[in-house]
C-alpha cells in the first residue's frame, strides 16, 4: 500500500513550516536617530557641503544616502575647508579634536550620543580621583579612541577575557573598570570576572556603560536563537553592535549567522533546509532594509512572522544644544525634540 499522508520532505509541507521570527527591538536606537536627524537638519539648515568627520553612524545606506544629500564624510578634522561646519559622529571624540576644530574655526556640532557622553564623564571623573581606568573594548574602534583621549594617562584598554588575565596596572588598589557601549554582554561580564579575580579591589562603573540598545537587541536574540536554523542580522561589518549579535545568536543556539547590508546579499544556499529564519538589526540600521529582507524572505516561502518582543523602547533624545539654538534664531521650533522627515531612513 502507498502512504499518502506528507512527510517532513514534501516540499509543500516545508512551505508550510517556514517562517520567520522578527526580533523586537531591533534597529535604530535613540543616539542613532538623534544623529542621523542632526544632518539632515544641518543640510536643510545650511545647505551642502556639511562635512562629517568618520561616519555619523557605522551603516553603508545611511552614509550613502547622507552623502547623496550633500554630506560629506572626512576621516580627520584637517579635511574639512577653514570655517566649515563639521558634525562629530554619534561614537564621540577625543578633546584634541575639539581643539583641532577650534584651531581651524570650524562651526561645530555635536552629535555624540548622550550615553557615549557619560562614558567620557565618568572616565575624566575617575581619572582626577586618580583612578586606573581598564576600558574594556576594542583597539581603534572610535568610541574607544574618543574616551581613551579623555584620560589618556590614567586608561588601559582590556580587549578580551583572555587579555584580561595579562593586562598591566600601575595601582591594583585603586582601580575600576569602563567599557564600551556596543560589546556583548556576557563577554563583558567573563571580562570583569577575570579581571576581578586578579585584581579584588577592581570597582564597578556607577552605572551600565553596555547601553540599553545594545542590551535590549542581545537580549530579543538570545531569546530567538535556540529556535533558529539561521539568523539573518542586518547592519555593517563597521558596526560593532551589529557584529555582536550574529555572535551572541551562534552563542545561544542559532544553527547559522550572517550579517548582511542589504537583502541582496543574502545567498540562496543558506536557505537549504532552513525551517525558521531569525531577523534583526543593529542599531544603526534603517527599518527599510530589514522590509526589504523580509521581502526577499517571503518570496522564498517565508511570509509567516512571528515578532519576539524582549524589551520596549521608548527613548528619544534631543537634538544637539547648537543645532537647537539655530533651529529657535530661524524660528523653526525650539523644543529639540527629533521630528522626522519623510525619507528612506526612518
Ligand atoms: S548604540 Fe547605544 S551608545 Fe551607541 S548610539 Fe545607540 S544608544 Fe548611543
Amino acid at each position: 500500500m502507498t502512504s499518502t499522508a506528507p512527510t517532513d520532505t514534501d516540499p509543500a509541507v516545508a512551505e508550510q513550516t517556514r517562517r520567520v521570527l522578527l526580533a523586537a527591538p531591533r534597529g535604530y536606537c535613540a543616539g542613532v536617530d538623534r544623529a542621523v536627524v542632526t544632518v539632515e537638519k544641518a543640510l536643510d539648515l545650511y545647505g551642502p557641503p556639511v562635512y562629517v568627520r568618520k561616519q555619523i553612524v557605522h551603516n553603508k545606506h545611511v552614509v550613502a544616502t547622507l552623502e547623496k544629500r550633500g554630506a560629506i564624510f572626512v576621516d580627520e578634522t584637517y579635511e574639512v575647508p577653514e570655517g566649515a561646519t563639521v558634525i562629530f559622529s554619534a561614537h564621540g571624540i577625543a578633546p584634541e579634536v575639539r581643539d583641532q576644530a577650534r584651531e581651524l574655526s570650524l562651526k561645530t556640532i555635536d552629535a555624540t550620543c548622550p550615553l557615549v557622553t557619560k562614558v567620557h564623564r565618568e572616565a575624566r571623573r575617575f581619572a582626577s580621583d586618580e583612578y586606573d581606568i581598564l576600558l574594556i573594548g576594542h583597539e581603534g574602534h572610535e568610541e574607544v579612541i574618543g574616551t581613551a583621549g579623555e584620560a589618556p594617562d590614567n586608561i588601559v584598554l582590556v580587549q578580551s577575557p583572555e587579555h584580561a588575565d595579562t593586562v598591566q596596572v600601575r595601582h591594583p588598589d585603586k582601580l575600576v573598570w569602563l567599557s564600551q557601549t556596543t560589546l556583548s554582554v556576557d563577554e563583558t561580564m567573563e571580562t570583569v570576572r577575570r579581571l576581578k579575580q586578579r585584581f579584588p579591589k577592581l570597582q564597578d562603573p556607577p552605572s551600565d556603560d553596555i547601553c540599553y540598545a545594545t542590551q535590549n537587541r542581545q537580549l530579543a536574540v538570545k531569546q530567538m536563537a535556540p529556535r533558529t536554523d539561521l539568523m539573518i542580522v542586518v547592519g555593517s561589518r563597521n558596526s560593532s553592535n551589529s557584529v555582536r549579535l550574529v555572535e551572541v545568536a551562534l552563542e545561544h543556539g542559532a544553527r547559522a549567522g550572517h550579517l548582511v547590508d542589504y537583502a541582496d546579499e543574502i545567498e540562496e544556499c543558506w536557505l537549504d533546509g532552513v525551517t525558521t529564519v531569525g531577523v534583526t538589526s543593529g542599531a544603526s540600521v534603517p527599518e527599510v532594509l530589514v522590509r526589504d529582507v523580509l521581502g526577499y524572505l517571503a518570496e522564498r516561502g517565508y511570509g509567516e512572522v512571528e515578532t519576539i518582543t524582549a524589551a520596549e523602547e521608548s527613548l528619544l533624545f534631543a537634538l544637539p544644544t547648537e543645532l537647537r539654538r539655530e533651529l529657535k534664531a530661524r524660528g523653526q521650533g525650539d523644543s529639540g525634540k527629533i521630528q522626522h522627515d519623510a525619507g528612506s531612513l526612518h
